[in-house]
């Protein structure tokens, strides 16, 4: 195929734009393939890193037409001689025999030696494409024959180490993709600059690249002082290459997750375009994941789909553009499909971006940058100078709406998450009147976006009682109660109800409630245990209801905002149960996923794992129900037809007092 020269209209800095200039298209490569989706769990188990990852991207993708204006090419498995570039012959010669027959029996066996890694039969093959296809794209733009190039592979790379996969990495795509590029001479290809925006630290990609002056590798992701995956020291600001590459190792280490938008742009504008530009490189390379996007449920960053556009835009000015970006993670199907979509657009479009943006970077991140400023000067004079007060000194407040309690399912995990807060803290206090109107102002939105979503509500305590139920979402008093219901905002009936048994302990627990008076609560322990058999009654209600019976339980009045949104229900699938930080105080505040009815998630409230130990222990009391409550109870499992009355007693009585 022929192509026209390398374009020439950014050539170099400050490429001229005025409004009436015509587009120009560039070359840009797109490479999937569909065999790429053979790596997954063994015995289809959910996991973060799967097939419909990528999928997603391309249908999107294909129906926004993006993908029709690319220039879209097959997968190559990659060639062993470049993968030992970067690897050691041991570990290609794993990945390369994992997937086999005779390694059937010891598969499972084998992945359990690693951090978070599984393997199938299709592992070896889809790691072989990931790694040849991001080759592929770099030659193909280090040639000059595409402008730029975006390989949508899995498995990913970034964390793959010389001698071990790791992080749901198998081969390490972008340092084998690298290594080749300064391997073949005839390309010209003498300095690369790889930025990765994963929201965690590339290891494997920075100890290949640890002594080399060639490479300036810059790495921003969540850190926390080591906590965060990949814990321990490697992703540390202080760690900057070794002899003749030092300097050329640059780690921006997150405090904190919910840095969105204008933190990572703070960190372009002060250190990494800085350096960037004295660097020079002859080609961009970005490991790009999605997982610091808005809604990724490993996360707990918001960088927007215009934010990543922002970003990628501003390292076009470099290399004339040559870019090859390599998929990593990112496990919000939509958002991830969107950032992708959304680079893509800028890869293909030679037109400015909008900035504007109204948010501040948070003070920690004014604190890292310094950090890392003060810590690279002497390799970068461009760091040196101070930044200014008035810059440094607008910041946003950092608000924790929720985090997870739950044990980690994956390695690959943060124990916080959080949503895009608009509503600024001072307005969290006030009093119940103001509080009204401000519902009436902030409420909209939320509600009507989350009233279309159905969920099951699972109810083990009074609630099975249908009359009971009904008060929390119509409001008022049933028998028993000391006091009445304020009810949801939206005062449906419950679309079905069902029952269904589950695999968790009951028990009772506290001294009395504010609803029934003397005597203790029920509780689902959030573990599961296949001694125990609980009865649910699920209500098919939206999501919106749901925050409403949720802040009721927990005996809160503050509806500005859902408590468990979009983003916290695609999290919850794969965390199992997400404690509510904001209504931390209410007994209730733990939501924990049961799985799926009729392909709709099942949910259901109660205290959390921490709390179970303080039952244990004694440091918070075991307590029978009240007797209307108790009666609450059996009438609801009578009525739905699971026990008969002696039988609802008997179960009701055997969970209030056996021992924990
Ligand atoms: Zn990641």
């Amino acid at each position: 195929m022929e192509f026209p020269p390398d374009h020439t209209h950014t050539n170099g800095i400050q490429p001229h734009f005025s409004p009436s200039a015509p587009v120009e298209q560039r070359r840009v490569g797109l490479v999937y393939d569909e065999r790429m989706c053979k790596h997954s769990t063994p015995r289809g188990e959910s996991h973060p890193e799967n097939p419909d990852r990528i999928r997603a991207i391309w249908n999107k993708l294909t129906s926004a037409g993006i993908r029709q204006r690319c220039t879209v090419f097959d997968a190559k498995e990659v060639e062993d001689k470049y993968i030992a570039a970067v690897h050691t012959s041991n570990h290609i010669n794993l990945i390369k025999t994992i997937s086999s027959k005779k390694m059937a029996s010891k598969r499972n066996k084998v992945a359990a030696r690693y951090n978070s890694i599984y393997f199938n039969e299709g592992s070896s093959e889809s790691a072989y494409l990931a790694a040849g296809s991001m080759l592929e794209a770099a030659e193909k733009v280090a040639k000059g024959e595409l402008n730029s190039a975006f390989a949508i592979v899995r498995p990913p790379g970034h964390h793959a180490e010389e001698n071990e996969p790791m992080g749901f990495c198998l081969y390490n795509n972008v340092a084998i993709a690298t290594s080749f590029l300064l391997n073949q001479k005839e390309l010209g290809v003498n300095k690369i600059l790889i930025v990765d925006w994963d929201v965690h630290h590339g290891n494997g990609t920075q100890k290949m690249f640890w002594k080399d002056s060639q490479v300036l590798f810059f790495s921003v992701h969540r850190h926390e002082y080591g906590s965060f995956y990949p814990t321990g020291d490697d992703g540390s600001h202080i760690m900057i290459g070794e002899g003749p590459g030092a300097g050329y190792n640059i780690n921006v280490p997150w405090e904190n997750g919910q840095c969105g938008d204008a933190d990572y742009i703070a960190v372009w504008d002060h250190i990494l375009l800085p350096v960037a530009k004295e660097f020079n490189p002859d080609i961009v390379i970005i490991s790009a994941g999605f997982d610091a996007a808005i809604g990724d449920p490993l996360g707990g960053c918001r960088i927007t789909p215009h934010g990543y556009a922002i970003l990628l835009k501003k390292l076009m000015k470099f290399s004339r553009g040559k870019i090859v970006m390599a998929l990593e993670g990112g496990y919000n199907l939509n958002s991830l499909a969107n950032s992708v979509a959304a680079c893509v657009e800028v890869l293909l479009e030679d037109k400015p971006i909008a900035e504007s943006f109204e948010a501040y970077p948070f003070e920690s991140t004014w604190r890292v940058i310094k950090a890392v400023r003060e810590e690279l000067s002497a390799f970068w004079p461009v760091l040196a100078d101070k930044l200014p007060e008035e810059l440094t000194s607008k910041v946003a407040p950092l608000l924790q709406i929720y985090s997870s309690q739950s044990e980690d399912e994956y390695d690959d995990g943060p124990n916080t998450l959080s949503e895009d807060v608009t509503i600024p803290l001072s307005k969290l206090n006030l009093s119940e009147d103001v509080n009204d109107q401000v519902t009436a102002t902030y409420s909209q939105a939320w509600r009507s976006e989350l009233a279309k979503i159905d969920v099951w509500y699972a109810s083990f305590g009074s609630n099975m009682s249908e009359s009971r139920f009904l008060c929390y979402i119509q409001g008022g008093q049933t028998e028993g109660m000391k006091r009445p219901c304020r009810g949801a905002v939206d005062k449906t009936k419950p679309k079905e109800v069902t029952w269904k048994t589950v695999p968790h302990r009951l028990f009772f627990g506290r001294e009395s409630t504010v609803t029934w008076g003397p005597g203790g609560v029920a509780f689902l322990d959030p573990e599961t245990n296949n001694q125990e058999k609980t009865f649910m009654c699920l209500y098919k209600i939206t999501l919106e209801q749901f925050n409403d019976v949720l802040l009721q339980e927990n005996v809160r009045m503050d509806t500005r905002s859902p408590f468990l949104d979009l983003n916290a229900l695609d999290f919850i699938e794969y965390e199992k149960s997400v404690s509510l930080e904001a209504l931390k105080d209410g007994w209730y505040h733990n939501v924990v996923y049961l799985g799926k009815e009729n392909d709709i998630p099942i949910l259901t409230m109660t205290c959390t794992h921490a709390t179970v130990e303080g039952f244990k222990s004694g440091k918070i009391p075991i307590c029978a129900p009240a007797k209307e409550y108790a009666d609450t109870l059996v009438r609801g499992l009578v009525q739905g037809k699971q026990l008969s009355e002696d039988e609802a007693v008997a179960y009701v009585q055997e969970a209030a007092t056996k021992p924990l």
